[in-house]
């Protein structure tokens, strides 16, 4: 079967600090990956360069069967395929919830207006958040924000979401209401690749975890065993921290 997302031998570094050093990873559809690993083992890098927000310095990028590594490669119609939410800063904060979630579809994918809007009313009363359509992001909650911007980012019903940490900068009671609808979006097939440090929803929701050490996949399968009976040292070590 064809992957959705192929890693081939990737490295990236900045200056002198080698980021990532030979990752090969594949993501078959509907799949959902959660790569777990200290801060700076490059779990955002790797998301970056899939986004085309960090060119790689080695290696390929597949999605589907497009090499995205190739320098002549459009960002933004490699963008257009794949959603993205990051920790924070999600939303425009000049914009209404509405036009958050319409933007992309309207201005880059060229969805008529009416179109569009039907469809972000649509995702917005699915979270729940309606009423909150013409309201600006700064009048919602952080779970709230977060919510709109996951709807935002498969307003455009990308190939591919990715997922940086994105409950980590949210009140602890806020988290659940989050990690609630990336669940529902699995369960609708969604092909997701998330960094994550919710290692009980990890081992709740990812069909595989993947333990990112300094730049280097260190140990991959299944949460049960990964995040269970790990067999790598450093894989223990590091889920040491979270028990
Ligand atoms: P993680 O998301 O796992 O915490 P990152 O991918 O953010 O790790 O960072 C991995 C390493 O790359 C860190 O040492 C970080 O300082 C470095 N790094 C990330 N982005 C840049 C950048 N734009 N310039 C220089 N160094 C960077
Ligand atoms: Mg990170």
């Amino acid at each position: 079967m064809t992957a959705v997302l192929r890693l081939e031998g990737v490295y990236k570094a900045f200056g002198d600090t080698e980021v990532l050093r030979g990752i090969d990873l594949a993501v078959a559809e509907h799949e959902v990956v959660a790569l777990i690993g200290a801060s700076g083992s490059g779990k955002s890098t790797l998301l970056r360069t899939v986004n085309l927000l960090e060119r790689i310095d080695d290696g390929r990028i597949l999605l589907r069967d497009d090499d995205i590594s190739d320098p002549r490669v459009r960002a933004d119609a490699v963008r257009s395929r794949i959603g993205v939410v990051f920790q924070h800063y999600n939303l425009f904060p000049h914009l209404s919830v509405l036009d958050n979630v319409t933007l992309a579809a309207r201005h880059v994918q060229g969805v008529p207006r009416v179109e569009a809007e039907g469809r972000g009313r649509e995702l917005l009363a699915r979270i729940g958040l309606a009423d909150k359509a013409k309201d600006y992001p700064d009048r919602l909650s952080g779970g709230q924000q977060q919510r709109v911007a996951i709807v935002r980012a498969i307003a455009t019903r990308p190939e591919l979401l990715l997922l940086d940490e994105i409950t980590s900068a949210l009140d602890p009671e806020l988290v659940g209401e989050v990690l609630d609808l990336v669940r529902d979006l699995k369960n609708e097939g969604t092909t997701i690749v998330m960094a994550t440090h919710e290692m009980a929803f990890a081992r709740d929701v990812a069909d595989r975890v993947v333990f990112l050490d300094r730049g280097v996949i260190v140990e991959q399968g299944p949460p049960e065993r990964i995040l269970v009976d790990p067999v790598e040292p450093r894989t223990r070590e590091f889920l040491a921290r979270f028990t």
